[in-house]
């Protein structure tokens, strides 16, 4: 048992009300914040529940059965959220991620796709619509959800070996079941599918050449995540994080590899592929990505915000307030007094927690700051 320490404040409380201009100036589709980021990727939380409990994230001790989870009535409904992302889309949005907590805990959330699915960018493309999901339900699951309209997923995958796997995710659920999920998503067209794992020294760090010998050749992504100090309750130290160089140079130790370009702006994985015998990208064998946000920043391209489940902004993943917009959605706000005050939002931003994490004074047992829990905000 971790000397793991419970915060007592409800982070969630910590919210800033936002202003409505009665002239509203009208969204351009090209909003950029403080620091000349644009706004292009939207996570939304639709539910602070799981069934998993990975210790990165949701750790046990404090998400028990008396963790006051929010009550139905608080969330937002799929109709808000669309409305809410029709604005955000307005302002040069073109990527949707679906998270949690356990996004396909919320009941009909084929529904909400279907009217993302529906929405357009501002040059009329259909946004890019996926999903993050630890694939519990996911066998069950993707055929109707790749119907709805989703085109990918992510699944979060943290080791092959299943006592590893067990501990990692503490609620005793098999890899099997999860593989068994990423197989119905493949055959159901939700491709190119990630797997994420997250690597905590001492605990998942030897499974990272069994998971790239299982994942290459499959044509399924493998991307490696730093062991991250989000949240409060994680108890995250310094020592159990493996930098990706790390990893990188163990994975080419066996597999060989090349580094690839960036498939996107904002991309937040550095991909390499598996290489030929003479040093070029094998496609067929394929590409892993490392995501390096303690030893290797990314936040002067951060195009991300998040939108919780009770419809607050978020504008970084460690963020310790955010920006409650439900009041404007049910008391009455117009569209473009709505959008408007989210360009107000945006614009004030500078974010950029993870450059500064070094240069932050260090923080007592129990003293972080207070940053908003991943699993209320989605990864
Ligand atoms: S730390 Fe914050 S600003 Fe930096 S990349 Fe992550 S979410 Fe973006």
């Amino acid at each position: 048992m971790s000397d793991r320490v419970i915060p007592l404040v409800d982070q969630r409380s910590r919210v800033r009300p936002v202003a409505l201009s009665n002239e509203p100036h009208p969204a351009t589709g090209h909003l950029l914040d403080a620091l000349s980021r644009p706004l292009r990727d939207l996570r939304i939380s639709v539910t602070d529940r799981c069934n998993f409990r990975c210790s990165y994230c949701m750790p046990k001790e404090v998400f028990d059965k008396d963790y006051p989870y929010l009550p139905h009535s608080a969330l937002l409904s799929f109709e808000e959220i669309t409305r809410l992302t029709r604005q955000f889309v307005s302002h040069g949005v073109q990527k949707i991620r679906l998270t949690g907590g356990e996004p396909l805990l919320r009941k009909h959330i084929e529904r909400l796709i279907e009217q993302l699915a529906a929405l357009r960018t501002v040059d009329g493309q259909p946004l890019d619509i996926t999903l993050t999901t630890n694939g519990s339900l996911l066998e069950r699951k993707a055929q109707a959800l790749k119907d709805a309209g989703l085109q990918r997923v992510t699944v979060s995958l943290d080791g092959l070996d299943d006592a590893v796997f067990r501990a990692m995710n503490d609620v005793d659920f098999p890899v099997r079941d999860v593989l068994r999920g990423i197989d119905a998503a493949l055959a159901a067209g939700l491709g190119p599918i990630k797997v994420n794992m997250v690597v905590k020294r001492g605990t998942n760090d030897h499974e990272i050449l069994p998971m790239a010998r299982h994942f290459s050749g499959t044509g399924v992504v493998l991307r490696f995540i730093e062991y991250m100090d989000v949240g409060a309750t994680n108890g995250w130290r310094m020592d159990e994080v493996l930098p990706s160089v790390e990893v990188v140079r163990r994975i080419a130790s066996e597999l060989p590899l090349v580094q690839l370009d960036p498939s996107a702006p904002g991309e937040t994985a550095e991909r390499w592929g598996y290489a030929d015998a003479l040093g070029r990208h094998d496609a067929a064998a394929g590409e892993i990505g490392v995501i390096s946000s303690v030893t290797q920043a990314f936040c002067g391209s951060c195009n991300r915000a998040r939108l919780s489940t009770e419809g607050k902004l978020y504008l970084c993943l460690f963020a310790s307030e955010g920006h409650d917009l439900r009041p404007l959605l049910r008391g009455g706000a117009s569209d473009e007094q709505i959008a408007d005050a989210l360009a107000g939002i945006w614009q004030g931003r500078s974010d950029r927690y993870s450059e500064l994490r070094a240069s932050l004074p260090p923080e007592a047992p129990g003293e972080g700051r207070r940053r908003v829990e991943m699993s209320y905000i989605g990864g």
